[in-house]
């Protein structure tokens, strides 16, 4: 028999439900499409591509667009298959057997997989019990470990969080090494680290089409970072990694700031609708600057465990992320900003199921193993 890799073996893979529902609000994507003149203009180009030959290494009218939209130059962008593999060709760069990486818990859980993955030891600091960054926290994860590589994660992923400025400024002041912040959400939110990044600093912003962009299905993400080191992630990625499809999608959907706009501003307003309905419920609930809301029944009511709370709402057709089982999260669950028609079924269904209302259908009934892994990921 051969073995896979002794530190490989203790890993679990991706996993998260996927249950045939109305209403799916686990996976923070887009509720709306992009708008349908972006369909007609990617047909158009997409039949133009010469797909005998391989497509443009370099992605250049991709990255110039990007660095357009950032006025950033177009050697301070890297751009891959979703922003995960931005963060695993970092990790593969500047991680790695021998290497230390930091992260602050609870965060995205990709960060710290992929980092392992790479061969690189985890280190795990601890975030408040209100989930932010304790500044003391930050000082003593740098000055014990010396990471390679630090994450930030704003806003933060699954909490919802937005890391103030200072603590960001805080940590590059301290970091021995690189600093990645993932802003997978940062339209959503009211401020940005791209303003930080410049040639003599080792801090990359990594980004995604997949939230706000609408384009989940693409695959595409990129980081903002020092040209030098844009330069180190050329080598390690593989040779032609973007396909000519997703190099004119991902430059054709950059025309459309303004509807994504109209997108962000129409999530964020339900997405404050939301909060303040969860508000008047016996529910505890996380400010959130992102595209999602982290929520928790109100601790010392036996039957209100969040995950009966997610199988309630899983009878009334509705799907959340069960977080409720993460390390530090217990009785957590997160809820996707959806359309205003599946917010409205979320908030409605959730009272009934917090009345104790009577039990639904239970034609969804997830099996015990399955829920025990929703994770991971998103
Ligand atoms: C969803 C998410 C990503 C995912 O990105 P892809 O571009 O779809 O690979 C990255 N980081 C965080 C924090 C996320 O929540």
């Amino acid at each position: 028999m051969i073995r896979v890799r002794d530190d490989l073996r203790a890993l679990e893979g991706y996993h998260s439900a996927q249950v045939d529902v109305r209403v799916r609000l686990n996976t923070n994507e887009s509720p709306e499409p992009p708008p349908p003149a972006f369909r007609d203009a990617v047909a158009a180009e997409v039949s133009r591509i010469d797909w005998h030959r391989y497509p443009d290494r370099a992605a250049t009218e991709l990255r110039e667009a990007i660095a357009e939209a950032h006025g950033v130059d177009p050697a301070q962008v890297f751009a891959a298959n979703g922003s995960n593999e931005v963060l695993q060709t970092v990790l593969l760069a500047y991680a790695g057997p021998g290497r230390t990486v930091a992260t602050f818990e609870p965060t995205y859980q990709m960060h710290a997989q992929i980092a392992r993955v790479t061969g690189a030891t985890v280190v795990e600091g601890e975030r408040a019990a209100d989930f932010t960054l304790d500044p003391e926290e930050v000082i003593r994860v740098i000055e014990t470990f010396q990471p390679d590589v630090v994450f930030l994660t704003s806003p933060n992923n699954p909490t919802g969080l937005v890391e103030p400025a200072d603590r960001v400024r805080q940590l590059l002041e301290i970091a021995p090494g690189l600093v990645v912040v993932d802003e997978a959400y940062a339209q959503f939110a009211d401020w940005s680290a791209l303003d930080l990044v410049s040639e003599d600093r080792p801090l990359v912003v990594t980004r995604t089409f997949s939230k706000t962009w609408s384009m989940a299905g693409a695959r595409l993400g990129y980081l903002i970072g020092p040209s030098w080191l844009v330069a180190e992630l050329e080598k390690v990625v593989l040779p032609y990694h973007l396909d000519a499809f997703k190099q004119v999608a991902g430059r054709l959907a950059l025309r459309f700031s303004d509807e994504m706009d109209d997108r962000v501003q129409q999530v964020v307003s339900e997405r404050d609708r939301i909060t303040t309905t969860l508000a008047d419920m016996p529910v505890d609930v996380f400010p959130s600057g992102a595209n999602f809301v982290l929520f928790r029944p109100t601790q010392g009511i036996e039957r209100l465990s969040g995950h009966a709370v997610w199988q309630g709402l899983i009878d009334r057709s509705v799907l959340v992320r069960d977080c409720s089982s993460w390390p530090r999260l217990e009785n957590c669950l997160r809820v996707t900003v959806g359309t205003p028609a599946e917010n409205s079924e979320f908030l409605d269904a959730l009272q009934i199921v917090l009345e104790g209302g009577e039990a639904g259908q239970p034609s969804n009934e997830i099996v015990g193993s399955e829920v025990a892994a929703d994770g991971e990921n998103s």
